[in-house]
């Protein structure tokens, strides 16, 4: 087949969800990909990563990035191998980390694609610990959480790619590392992973073995889920307690605010009395002061083992939709990813 009768798989953006994203909001089509000109490379997905960003992308709700429009195919990072690429600039074969989105081929600009070497590591980790995810998790802990020796960090989702480098990270700065996730399952993950406490979210108990893993109360507080963890961590902060708003994956499919009593004036005094910082991030602003930093660190831990990492990885396109759904309902253990080709 030549170039310019290239076929792609896609998945796009039908209709706005309501709630939990549907086939019918999420379509599947053939069509056709132009041939790549000057400046562009044509490229054959291998893995694409499923993130809990592309939730906010798929709804109009004002955000800190652009929705897609109706009809765009779905956003995403992706590792692809180059198939043609006129200008030169990567010979055919040539494996990138790349925004192909949700589909089996695109044309990309060069400039957009970062070259990927699998002897330094499999290529997958650009998607994950060694990709956004970490550095969020990198970032968001050292420049705002700032953990101390002996001082105790608790991170939830803690068995995914941002909440499992925190901990371990909370680790090599010498702090005390309680990870929460949903399921026993993921609960022995994260001892393999060495946090020093792991507790179910899903326990009756949640709030009592919360209070029993933090005898010291919690110094840093990595949110990434809000809903009742947010609530049951909020009795336990210490004076100073720092907070990186990193993601409230609870709530990304609500349709309306959660009910229950108003706890704002409880937080906002909690805020004021203890002194607490509680800042959101959005990883991109941190990108040019410490990608560099990072991939150096990030590299070293994963090479010697002080950094692990799961990926959780299904095969097809097809799978997409089904497997993003359950990212929201904590079914993934590890990065989820999704093999598109060998
Ligand atoms: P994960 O792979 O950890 O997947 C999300 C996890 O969230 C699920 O596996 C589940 O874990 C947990 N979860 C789902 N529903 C709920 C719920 N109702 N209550 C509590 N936990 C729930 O995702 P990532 O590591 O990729 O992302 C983690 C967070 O970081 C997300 O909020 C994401 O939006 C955010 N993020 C923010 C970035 C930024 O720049 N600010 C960049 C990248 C990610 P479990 O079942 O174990 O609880």
């Amino acid at each position: 087949m030549s170039t310019s009768e290239q076929m792609t798989t896609r998945i796009y953006l039908a209709q706005r969800p309501h709630g939990e994203p549907t086939d019918e909001d999420l379509r599947v089509e053939e069509a056709s990909v132009p041939p790549p000109g000057q400046g562009q490379a044509l490229l054959q997905t291998l893995y694409l990563s499923l993130d809990p960003y592309m939730r906010g992308r798929m709804s109009a709700a004002e955000s800190y990035a652009e929705p897609l429009a109706v009809g765009d195919t779905m956003c995403g990072s992706t590792v692809s191998r180059v198939l043609a690429c006129p200008g030169g600039q990567f010979a055919p074969g040539d494996l990138v980390l790349s925004y192909g989105g949700w589909q089996t081929h695109s044309v990309e600009p060069t400039r957009s694609l970062r070259r990927l070497d699998p002897a330094q590591a499999p290529v997958s980790t650009a998607l994950g610990v060694l990709g956004m995810p970490g550095f969020t998790a990198y970032a968001g802990l050292l420049t705002i959480g700032r953990p101390q020796p002996g001082e105790t960090v608790v991170v939830a989702a803690a068995t995914g790619p941002v909440g499992s480098a925190v901990g371990q990270i909370a680790r090599i700065r010498g702090a005390r590392a309680v990870g929460i996730a949903g399921g026993a399952d993921k609960v022995a993950v994260l001892r393999e992973f060495g946090f020093d406490a792991a507790i179910d979210r899903h326990a009756l108990d949640f709030p009592a073995r919360l209070a029993e893993a933090t005898p010291d109360g919690i110094d840093v507080y990595f949110e990434n889920v809000g809903g009742p963890v947010f609530d049951a961590v909020l009795q336990r902060l210490n004076t100073y307690a720092r907070i990186p708003v990193c993601g409230l994956v609870s709530g990304y499919n609500a349709t309306s605010l959660p009910q229950g009593p108003d706890r704002l004036g409880l937080l906002m005094s909690l805020i004021l009395t203890k002194r607490m910082t509680v800042r959101g991030f959005i990883q991109d602003q941190f990108v040019a002061d410490q990608a560099g930093d990072f991939r150096r660190d990030m590299s070293r831990w994963v090479t010697d083992g002080q950094v692990r990492y799961r990926e959780d990885v299904i095969d097809g396109l097809d799978g997409a939709r089904e497997a993003f759904r359950g990212l929201l309902h904590g079914r993934n253990l590890g990065k989820l990813l999704v093999r598109v080709a060998d």
